[in-house]
C-alpha cells in the first residue's frame, strides 16, 4: 500500500471510526463514507456496556494501546444486581469493573460522537450522507447488522434514582434474552434484549418495565421509546471481494449475550493494523476475537438448554465468585468448549428460530426499522463474498 493511496472505509460506526483513526495515525490518508447525516443514527441516547470481560486486559487500556482516547462519557460499573427467572436477586460483583457504561447516539458525550472527533483529529475525510455500494481501490466494510438474530426495546427516561445496573432473567420478560436496567447521573435506560418472539415486543417490554417497577423502584420521567437489532455470525474469513469486513457487518458479536461494541472497536483496529503492516486480517481476528466469539456461541447453546433452573444456578455462582473472574472463565475457549463447539454451531440458532415473526405484518423494532435491504456492496461483490 503506497502512502497517498486513499482507503476507503465504508461506515461510521465504532468499527469504521476506530479503524479509520489507527490507520489515520499510521499515516494512512483515509476516507469514511457514512450512509446517514449523523453518527450513531441507529441509537437514541441510551446507554450500553463496554463489557471487560472477554480478554484478560482492561478494554479501556486496549483502546488507549491503540491510540484510542476513553474521551467519552464513561463510568466504571463494579457491581450490579442480578434476578434469576424466580425473581430472587443475586449482587454480583467483580475486583475490577465489569463494564464500563457509555452513551450511544448522534449527541454530544456518546461514544459515537467522540470516535468522529478523533478520527478528524487525525485528518481522516469523513463524507455524509453517502450510501456506499461500491467503490474502487484499498477498503474496509463497516455496515453494521444486516438482520436480526436479536432485538432490545424499552426506553431512555430521566429520573431520581440512584446510580445501578440490574439485569433479570425469564421468558416473560425477554424470550431467550435478558432484561436490562442502567441507571447513571439521573438518566436511564430499560430494555428487553430478545433472541426469540421479535412479534411479542411491546408485551415484553410492559412486562420488563413492571418487573423493574416492582423490584427496582424503577422511576421513569419523561420516558422515550427507543429500540434496535444485532446480527451473529461466525465468519470463516471476515473478507469480503478481498476487502476486510469489521464489526456487526461481519456479525462479530457475543452469541450468548448480544454484546458487540468491544468486538467491533478491536476488529476495526486490526484491521488497520493488517493494512498498515500487510499482516493477514483473518488471522489476527481469529486469534484475538475468535476463541471469545466461539465460546460466546457454545455458552448461548449452554444457555438455550439451560432452562430456569440451569440460569438460577449459574446467577448464583456469579454471585459466590468474583463476577469478572468468572465471566472471563466462561469466554475461554477451554477444551471442553472446543469440544462441544461443532454441536453448538449447529444448534445454537435452532431455538431462536422465530415462528412469531415472518417480518410480515409485524411492528417489532426489526420489521419497524424500514429498508431492509443490504446496500453494503454490489450484488456481484456480495456473490464473489466469502462470509460465512
Ligand atoms: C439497543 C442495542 C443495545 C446494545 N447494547 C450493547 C451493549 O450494551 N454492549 C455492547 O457491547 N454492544 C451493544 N450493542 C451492540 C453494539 O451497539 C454494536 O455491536 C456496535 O454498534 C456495532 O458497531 P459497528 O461499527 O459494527 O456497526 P454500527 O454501529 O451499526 O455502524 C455501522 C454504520 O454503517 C453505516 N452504513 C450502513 N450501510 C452503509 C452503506 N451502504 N454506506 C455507507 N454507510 C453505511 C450505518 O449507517 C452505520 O452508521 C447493542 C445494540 C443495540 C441495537
Amino acid at each position: 500500500m503506497t502512502q497517498d493511496a486513499k482507503i476507503t472505509i465504508v461506515g461510521a460506526g465504532p468499527a469504521g471510526l476506530a479503524c479509520a483513526i489507527v490507520l489515520a495515525r499510521g499515516g494512512a490518508s483515509v476516507v469514511v463514507r457514512e450512509w446517514k447525516e449523523v453518527v450513531g443514527h441507529r441509537f437514541h441516547d441510551d446507554f450500553q456496556g463496554l463489557e471487560n470481560w472477554t480478554r484478560g486486559t482492561d478494554v479501556l487500556d486496549e483502546l488507549a494501546v491503540a491510540g484510542i482516547t476513553a474521551d467519552f462519557e464513561h463510568h466504571a460499573f463494579d457491581r450490579g444486581i442480578v434476578f434469576d427467572p424466580t425473581g430472587h436477586h443475586h449482587r454480583v460483583r467483580g475486583r475490577r469493573p465489569l463494564f464500563y457504561l457509555v452513551r450511544r447516539g448522534p449527541g454530544a458525550g456518546t461514544l459515537d460522537r467522540a470516535l468522529l472527533a478523533q478520527a478528524r483529529a487525525a485528518g481522516v475525510e469523513i463524507r455524509f450522507g453517502d450510501r456506499v455500494q461500491d467503490f474502487d481501490g484499498a477498503g474496509v466494510l463497516a455496515t453494521g447488522p444486516r438482520e436480526a438474530d436479536v432485538i432490545a426495546a424499552g426506553h431512555v427516561f430521566e429520573t431520581d434514582m440512584a446510580d445501578g445496573a440490574w439485569l433479570a432473567l425469564g421468558q416473560d420478560l425477554a424470550p431467550g434474552g435478558y432484561a436490562y436496567l442502567l441507571v447513571r447521573n439521573g438518566r436511564g435506560t430499560v430494555a428487553s434484549c430478545m433472541f426469540t418472539k421479535f412479534r411479542d415486543q411491546a408485551k415484553h417490554v410492559a412486562a420488563t418495565e413492571e418487573f423493574f417497577r416492582a423490584h427496582a423502584a424503577l422511576r421513569m420521567h419523561n420516558p422515550r421509546a427507543f429500540g434496535g437489532y444485532g446480527n451473529i455470525r461466525l465468519p470463516r474469513t471476515a473478507l469480503q471481494g478481498g476487502h476486510p469486513v469489521i464489526g456487526e457487518h461481519a456479525g462479530f458479536q457475543d452469541a450468548l449475550a448480544g454484546f458487540g461494541m468491544r468486538h467491533a472497536i478491536r476488529s476495526g483496529v486490526l484491521a488497520a493494523q493488517s493494512l498498515l503492516s500487510g499482516a493477514d486480517y483473518t488471522t489476527l481476528w481469529q486469534a484475538e476475537l475468535g476463541p471469545a466469539l466461539r465460546a460466546g456461541i457454545v455458552n448461548r447453546w449452554v444457555f438455550n438448554l439451560a432452562g430456569e433452573t440451569g440460569m438460577g444456578f449459574a446467577t448464583d455462582r456469579l454471585e459466590r465468585r468474583d463476577a469478572g473472574d468468572l465471566l472471563h472463565r466462561v469466554y475461554r475457549l477451554s477444551w471442553l468448549k472446543r469440544l462441544a463447539l461443532p454441536v453448538a454451531l449447529r444448534r445454537y440458532r435452532t431455538p431462536l428460530a422465530d415462528p412469531s415473526c415472518n417480518h410480515e405484518s409485524c411492528d417489532c423494532v426489526w420489521c419497524r426499522h424500514g429498508d431492509h435491504s443490504q446496500p453494503a456492496m454490489s450484488q456481484s461483490n456480495r456473490k464473489r463474498g466469502e462470509l460465512a
